[in-house]
C-alpha cells in the first residue's frame, strides 16, 4: 500500500504539475495523494478522471504535513522522501517492497530539512536533479515491479479496447 505526499505547492503557477503528480500516482499503483496549498480545482481534476476511469484513488488536501507523516510512522507505516541526495533505490527497493505501508514524499522546490529528518528512507532516483514526477513514477514501478501497468481498475465509466492504431474505448453501462 503506497501514498504519495506533495509538499511545497506554490497557488496556481504549480496546478498542472501537481496534478500531474497525482495522476502518476494513481495511474502507477499508489492508492492515494495528499496534497498541501492546493486549489481545489487540483482534486477536482484527479476525482474526475478516476469517476470516468475507474478506481479508488483518493486525493486529500492537508495543512499539517509534517503532522501527517509523524501519525503515519507512529502507526507503524514507513517513510521514503524522493531526493537526489539520497540512497540509490536499488540499494532500498527490496526492502522497501516488504513495508506494509510507504509515504513517499515528493517536493516541488526547496525541500525543508524536516523531511529528510522524517524519513526512515531517503532514495535516490539517479543522484541527478530531475522532476518529482519522474521520481515519482520510476519509484512506483520499482515498487510494483511494473504489474500496476496491467492493473484493471473496476467501476469506470470508460474503458480502453487496447488497439495498435486509432483509439477504441468502450461504454460501461
Ligand atoms: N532543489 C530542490 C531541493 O534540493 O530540495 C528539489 C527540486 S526538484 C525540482 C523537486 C522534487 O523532485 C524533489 O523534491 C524530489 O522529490 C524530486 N527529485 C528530483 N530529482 C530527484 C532525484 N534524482 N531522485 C529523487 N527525487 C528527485
Amino acid at each position: 500500500k503506497v501514498s504519495v505526499l506533495r509538499i511545497g505547492h506554490r497557488l496556481v503557477r504549480d496546478d498542472r504539475v501537481t496534478t500531474h503528480a497525482a495522476l502518476v500516482a494513481r495511474a502507477f499503483g499508489a492508492d492515494r495523494i495528499y496534497m498541501t496549498g492546493v486549489d481545489q480545482s487540483v482534486s477536482d481534476t484527479v476525482a474526475g478522471v478516476t469517476k470516468r476511469w475507474g478506481g479508488k484513488f483518493e486525493v486529500q488536501v492537508i495543512q499539517d504535513w509534517k503532522g501527517l507523516a509523524k501519525a503515519w510512522k507512529k502507526e507503524g507505516g514507513k517513510v521514503a522522501h524522493l531526493t537526489m541526495y539520497g540512497i540509490n533505490i536499488d540499494e532500498a527497493a527490496e526492502r522497501l517492497r516488504k513495508e506494509e505501508r510507504i509515504l513517499v514524499i515528493i517536493g516541488a522546490e526547496k525541500v525543508p530539512r524536516e523531511a529528510y529528518e522524517l524519513a526512515d528512507y531517503n532514495i535516490a532516483i539517479g543522484n541527478q536533479p530531475h522532476s518529482e514526477i519522474a521520481a515519482l513514477a520510476i519509484f512506483l514501478d520499482r515498487m510494483f515491479k511494473g504489474k500496476q501497468l496491467k492493473k484493471e481498475l473496476a467501476g469506470g465509466r470508460l474503458k480502453i479496447v487496447p488497439a495498435a492504431r486509432g483509439k477504441q474505448v468502450r461504454e460501461i453501462k
